[in-house]
């Protein structure tokens, strides 16, 4: 490569970052000191409460989680040099896959390495030029990808909006298959999807129905189960897909769950599954372990739903704006993306933890904090937070009261 072709690559590239960096897109990475949990260590030896991780379960930092990760290690070794069907399949896999399907309600699963892979390798192996995908507009950027990779015609509906799913549910008359996708929990907003009323539309219009339960399994519905269960649909839902890198435990790993014909194809097909390495087995074992305790006890997410509730009735009450709803992500609106900033900025000085959200991640005039709640915040943690969160927005003057 001549230097001026090097000068032309590589100086185009810092012009973008620099652009990036201008326009206050550019994502600058936190670096913890410790493990992860409702208390974290920033580098600078500072100690923070944290109000930004998927962490809804408070396991990721967990010592029974960590021991459970070192058991499997010593007994299945460090990993496997394989991908699945040549020889990285050990039994601890094979015992996730049914705990993950019996914690479901499905027939079987498959393990991915992350839950982008589930999402970016379910489409292409099911679906093709004859059949239709119907997808709300804000699905997570794997749903996008997966869709892309696949040859079926494909439909958007606009976010949340049942109307317009079955107008495109009418212009996908023709089609062989159908499938509607959409996450069951829209991380941005804490929307839970509609189920009860997709799973209606589908029955009606003879589709199939997938859901994305990364920010749901384990803490909705009364025992864990997801959002199927919070909407009394379990047994109506064709494809599900999750991670395990957020409530099950917090490290990595994907998943598909559904009928076992529909396991099996993945299994033959699916490109994320056949020429990526298995997930390691310190991941399965964790997770094995994770889904048992979940299985036995809702103690976790009851705790969590209880911190969610104090903290939305909390939180409006000092005359914060939030989006309505149960989920334990909560958007607190500032509206304006500097008020934002400097908030996150001034909450990060007062030891809490948390991201501002502003255009084009959320809608222009969207700007916000989210606040994220674990099982793992004490009920003091949360006095804390709720008094910084006080003091800044006295501070910057966004309180009504
Ligand atoms: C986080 C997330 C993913 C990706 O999960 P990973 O296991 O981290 O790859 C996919 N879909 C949704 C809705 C998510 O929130």
């Amino acid at each position: 490569m001549s230097d001026q072709a090097k000068n032309a690559f590589f100086g185009g590239l810092q012009q973008t970052l620099d652009q990036l960096r201008e326009q206050g897109l550019y994502k600058p990475e936190r670096v913890l000191a410790s493990r992860q949990g409702a208390e974290v260590v920033a580098q600078d030896g500072s100690k923070l409460i944290n109000m930004c991780a998927n962490n809804y379960l408070g396991l990721s930092g967990e010592e029974w989680v960590a021991q459970a990760s070192i058991a499997a290690t010593e007994q299945y070794g460090y990993g496997l040099s394989s991908v699945r069907f040549i020889c990285g399949t050990q039994t601890v896999h094979k015992k996730l896959e049914q705990a993950i399907s019996s914690f479901l309600g499905t027939e079987d699963t498959i393990l991915y390495a992350a839950a982008f892979d589930a999402n970016g390798g379910v489409f292409e192996p099911l679906f093709d030029e004859n059949d239709a995908i119907i997808s709300d507009a804000l699905n997570h950027a794997s749903i996008i990808d997966g869709i892309r990779l696949c040859k079926a015609a494909r439909f958007r509906y606009q976010h949340n909006d049942m109307a317009d799913l079955e107008t495109q549910l009418q212009a996908a008359a023709g089609k062989r298959h159908k499938v509607i996708v959409t996450d069951g929990v829209f991380s941005m907003d804490g929307t839970i999807a509609q189920l009860d009323k997709i799973c209606d539309l589908a029955d009606k219009y003879g589709a199939l129905v997938m859901i994305d339960e990364c920010h749901a399994s384990g803490f909705m519905g009364a025992t864990g189960r997801g959002t199927h269960e919070h909407h009394n649909v379990m047994g109506r839902i064709d494809i599900i897909t999750g991670t395990l890198g957020k409530a099950l435990g917090g490290a990595m790993g994907g998943f598909t769950s559904a009928r076992k014909e529909v396991i099996d194809m993945l299994r033959q097909k699916s490109r994320p599954y056949l020429f990526s390495n298995t997930l390691a087995p310190s991941i399965a074992g964790a997770s094995l372990a994770v889904l048992e305790r979940l299985s036995t006890s809702t103690e976790l997410r009851d705790r969590l739903h209880e911190n969610t509730a104090f903290f939305r009735k909390e939180i409006e009450a000092l005359g914060f704006t939030i989006k309505p709803g149960t989920h334990p992500v909560v958007p607190v609106m500032l509206f304006d993306a500097p008020v934002a900033q400097k908030f996150a900025a001034r909450m990060y000085e007062l030891g809490v933890l948390l991201s501002g959200f502003f255009y084009p991640v959320v809608p222009m005039g969207q700007a916000r904090v989210r606040v994220q709640l674990s099982a793992a915040h004490t009920r003091g943690q949360l006095v804390t937070v709720l008094a910084a969160f006080e003091q800044a927005g006295r501070e910057l003057g966004l309180l009504k009261n």
